[in-house]
């Protein structure tokens, strides 16, 4: 699949304002930090598709992009901002639980966690949601080539052992935008999940 292929479809302030639930997308969510723009970024091979480093709880809108005759990766906004209202948190939990929930199209959700700061209780909350809705997850360990290869897959086995836990499809892989560590294993899932 060439991810190169890629354009800016629409802006959405909310779920209800996604296009049309047609054809396969694929979800990218994270913590705000989490290096999700820069991983888009390195997957599509693009310097600015997805912006990097987004002014912290700013009203984020939920970007769309088209690889292809309806295919999309879908750029959730980020989420763990200390200083967002409880109200705000809660109506955004609302609806990503129920995107999760009732969305045809959505294939699979790639949740990116700094390798040095995995599963915070928002990541698991959110893996727990996938899972419950039987939609496969990747677990992407951003941010790897601040680890030697030892301490990393250390963490990878560790989380994987965690990700067990969710009774799911959920897989784990370390990744670097850095140096591309993962890269290849990452497209493979996404062309799997494409061509579901
Ligand atoms: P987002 O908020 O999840 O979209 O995160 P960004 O992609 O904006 O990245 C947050 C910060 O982490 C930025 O300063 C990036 O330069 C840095 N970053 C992202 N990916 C990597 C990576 O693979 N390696 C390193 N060393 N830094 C990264």
């Amino acid at each position: 699949f060439n991810y190169q292929q890629v354009s800016f479809l629409t802006s959405a302030p909310d779920i209800t304002a996604l296009p049309a639930d047609t054809g396969i997308e694929v979800a990218f969510a994270g913590r705000s930090n989490a290096g999700k723009s820069s991983a888009l970024n390195t997957l599509t091979r693009q310097n600015s598709l997805a912006r990097i480093s987004k002014t912290p709880g700013r009203t984020q809108l939920i970007n769309t992009f088209t690889l292809a005759e309806n295919k999309r990766l879908i750029d959730l906004p980020g989420y763990g901002f200390a200083k967002v209202p409880l109200a705000v948190k809660e109506k955004w939990q609302k609806s990503l639980s129920e995107y999760l929930e009732k969305r045809q199209s959505l294939k699979g959700i790639v949740v990116l966690m700094d390798i040095r700061h995995p599963l915070k209780d928002l990541d698991q909350q959110l893996i727990f949601w996938a899972v419950q809705s039987n939609l496969p997850v990747l677990i992407l360990l951003t941010k790897s080539d601040k680890l030697g290869p030892g301490a990393r897959n250390k963490i990878v086995l560790e989380v994987r052992e965690a990700a067990m836990a969710f009774m799911g499809d959920v897989r784990v892989q370390a990744f670097s935008s850095l140096n591309k560590f993962g890269l290849a294993e990452f497209e493979q899932v996404l062309d799997e999940w494409f061509n579901s």
